[in-house]
């Protein structure tokens, strides 16, 4: 039996659900970012907006905010206990514009050891404990302060098993943050990659997708950047290629624009009531709908012991 590690503790693989593979609840970016529409700060709204998760039918919902970015796991241990939703946290990193200048200080192994406690034993002063690790990368590049974060991220999963999540800038240095975990012993089977719709490039993709790795899209709704008929016409072309076991789908709805209870849109609803009826209208089945949602995600985060461990 495989568990998933939440913030109240671990639950069964089956028990998860239907998950949403990365989402924002309580977000803050560093000062640096002036586009303050990224910082998520009302427990109340942000609570508003799992609710409305819950009453479309979500069960798990995974949790992206780094440590670089605002983290507190006890706010989202609350919001899970108030709403009854499981939440996964992750613990790790975003790009590098956003670190602060402890990860310049420390050591690989001293920011390795601080990524696997968060995991074992808990983190943000609490006994909640993070379920994934992520890392990050930037635009067309990997900084130098980012492969020192990956190294570290590497070496902590050889002593916390925890899955890893990566931030590609843009949906670029796919290949290249994987060529960086595979060298430092990473087995790519555990990692997801995120916002790769937002390279919309069928090879890429494909390419990626061959290497093992789970496929994340989560810009569902984001028309500013294309229409969804896009990601509806690669996320075919990734089954009709083999590749559904790998495919995770969520909405990274990070804005305060982008969530109902903030006055925004689409919401933690839209790909539950508007992008998957039309996936199923658009020839992908059920069994499918159900991998991506549920197989998938249990797949990726149900890695742990159990509650002991
Ligand atoms: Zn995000």
């Amino acid at each position: 039996m495989k568990y998933a590690r939440t913030v109240l503790g671990d639950i069964k693989a089956e028990e998860m659900g239907f998950t949403y593979t990365h989402e924002h609840l309580h977000a803050v970016p560093p000062p640096c970012q002036k586009d303050r529409d990224l910082e998520l700060s009302s427990y109340e709204k942000s609570t508003a907006e799992l609710l409305n998760f819950k009453e479309v039918g979500g069960c798990t919902l995974v949790e992206a905010s780094t440590l670089d970015y605002g983290r507190d796991l006890n706010v989202l241990r609350k919001m899970s206990e108030e709403t009854g939703v499981h939440v996964i946290a992750t613990s790790g990193f975003n790009k590098h514009i956003y670190y602060p200048e402890w990860v310049e200080e420390k050591s690989v192994e001293e920011i390795a050891d601080l990524l696997s406690n968060d995991v074992l034993v808990g983190g943000d002063g609490g006994s909640s404990r993070a379920g994934f690790m992520k890392i990050g990368t930037y635009y067309n590049l990997i900084h130098p302060l980012e492969k020192k974060t990956i190294t570290a991220t590497a070496i902590a999963q050889k002593k916390c098993g925890a899955p890893i999540w990566g931030h590609t800038e843009a949906g670029t240095m796919g290949m290249e943050v994987l060529d960086l975990l595979e060298g430092n012993g990473v087995d790519l089977t555990t990692t997801a990659l995120g916002h790769l719709d937002r390279n919309a490039d069928e090879y890429y993709l494909l390419k990626l997708a061959d290497r093992g790795i789970y496929i994340q899209f989560d810009g569902p709704g984001k028309v500013k950047y294309y229409p969804d008929s896009v990601r509806v016409a690669l996320i075919k072309s990734l089954i009709a290629h083999g590749h559904i076991d790998q495919l995770l789908i969520s909405g990274d709805m990070g804005r305060a624009s982008y969530l109902e209870a903030y006055g925004g849109g689409p919401g933690f609803r839209y790909i539950k009531t508007k992008f998957i009826p039309r996936l199923l209208d658009e020839g992908v089945t059920q069994a499918e709908i159900e991998k991506i949602f549920i197989k998938n995600p249990q797949r990726w985060l149900a890695v742990f012991e159990g509650p002991e461990c």
